[in-house]
């Protein structure tokens, strides 16, 4: 089932004319190609997934047998270049894999882009040594990778981080703790980006920290709203020794590395809740019109009609909105961080609109886990406050408006 992938990538170069590109560039129309990927990643997650959500998320963990199948299907690295083994679909494409497997459940989707994110920063920065020894398993899902930035002094703030690398004789060791770590205590790898040099986002190099290694250890687990499935743990540094070999890139970039990596998966945050926000909206359509009050089903009622209405706007002008903000990163449009930041922030926020009203027009049954809307309102709630809170996307849009005046 994988060779669409490549085929993807192929088409969304346009054979690198930028006549072509240009033709393509405001037509978010899917491809046939792009159906395909799309259809694909529905269907394996209306099969493998959506069945077993809610009972993962009662036992908080996500088989890993599921990963490996997720990777079958080449999705454990969506945008590795294809000569390093990856499926090198554009982010655009990357996007209808998250959206498509967010409509089973925005968790397990959401915690596929963490990895991903992982994933294509070694691919695109580490040494050929580092990534000998951890890209082909990242891309076979054997060893599944989480994201250490945060901390529990540092969030928004994120270039104050204290965690500290101090070089010894046989390579690094990391002094400190990361906080709300996705797949802490859980996963096989942590890319950690700690302190190597001195203050301010230039002093933060990246480092590639293996399960086991010596001083590393975890939190307890984070009892949390959504995202139940995924563990979430502090992740600590007690004298943690890496080889040198394991120093990401160049020392002093790790901050550019994190922050480029954000671009992407602040578009991928963006696209799992579009999809759940969509099952949300599909459910309530077909309960609506079976659902009867007043001898009516609830579709024929026009105030409730104009709801949907509403919803529907919303929704297609969020996937239009985040397919160009996908395009520009895409095709390193110079204003592609603000494109992405626009868009994490519109399109989670009309997700989470959408899903509660979704629950709105279930009525109480909408409050009941069994009817699944609940569990998509606690889910997407979180996607307005990490890859970079709301707040800080309005930020980087501000910043950008005001440069020059
Ligand atoms: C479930 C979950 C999973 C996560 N997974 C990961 C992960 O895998 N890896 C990782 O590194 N991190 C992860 N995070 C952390 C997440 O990225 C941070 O929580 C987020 O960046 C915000 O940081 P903070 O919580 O410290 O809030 P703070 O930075 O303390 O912010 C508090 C409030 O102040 C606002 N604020 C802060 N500064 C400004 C400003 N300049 N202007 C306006 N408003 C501002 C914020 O928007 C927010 O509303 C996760 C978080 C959660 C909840």
């Amino acid at each position: 089932m994988r060779p669409h992938c490549g085929a993807g990538a192929v088409m969304l170069q346009a054979g690198g004319d930028p006549a072509v590109a240009q033709g393509h560039k405001m037509d978010f129309t899917p491809t046939e190609e792009q159906t395909a990927i799309f259809d694909m990643a529905r269907e394996f997650g209306a099969e493998r997934i959506a069945p077993h959500a809610r009972a993962w998320e009662a036992e908080g963990t996500i088989p890993k047998e599921l990963w490996r199948e997720l990777a079958g299907l080449g999705f454990g690295g969506l945008y590795v270049s294809e000569g390093a083994g990856g499926s090198g679909l554009s982010r655009l494409d990357a996007t209808l894999v998250f959206e498509a497997l967010a409509m089973a459940c925005p968790s397990v989707s959401a915690f596929l882009s963490i990895h991903n994110m992982c994933a294509a920063m070694l691919d695109r920065h580490a040494a050929d040594d580092l990534k000998e020894r951890f890209l082909p398993q990242a891309l076979s899902m054997d060893c599944l990778f989480s994201y250490c930035l945060t901390e529990p002094g540092s969030g928004s703030d994120a270039a104050a981080l204290s965690t500290r690398a101090e070089r010894t004789n046989a390579g690094w060791r990391l002094v400190g703790t990361k906080a709300f770590i996705s797949g802490g205590g859980y996963s096989d790898a942590y890319i950690v980006m700690a302190r190597s040099g001195g203050d301010g986002p230039r002093g933060i190099s990246a480092f590639v920290v293996p399960d086991g290694a010596p001083g590393l250890s975890f939190g307890g687990l984070e009892d949390k709203m959504g995202w139940r499935s995924q563990p979430t743990r502090q992740v600590q540094f007690d004298g943690c020794d890496i080889p040198a070999g394991n120093l990401l890139g160049e020392e002093g970039r790790g901050f550019a590395y994190a922050m480029a990596g954000l671009d992407g998966g602040r578009l991928n945050i963006a696209a799992c809740s579009l999809g759940a926000a969509q099952a949300a909206l599909d459910a309530t359509l077909a309960y609506m019109g079976e659902r009867k009050a007043f001898g009516k089903t609830l579709t024929a009622l026009q105030a409730l009609q104009f709801r949907l209405a509403d919803m529907e706007i919303e929704l297609q002008a969020a996937r239009v909105f985040l397919r160009q903000a996908a395009s520009k990163l895409d095709q390193g449009a110079p204003d592609a961080t603000k494109h992405c930041a626009m868009a994490k922030k519109f399109v989670t926020e009309a997700g989470s609109r959408i899903a509660d009203q979704c629950l709105q027009l279930h009525g109480g049954y909408g409050y009941l886990a069994d009817y699944g809307i609940e569990k998509i309102v606690r889910d997407l709630r979180v996607h307005q406050i990490l890859e970079g809170t709301n707040e800080i996307m309005r930020l980087i849009v501000a910043r950008d408006m005001l440069a020059g005046h």
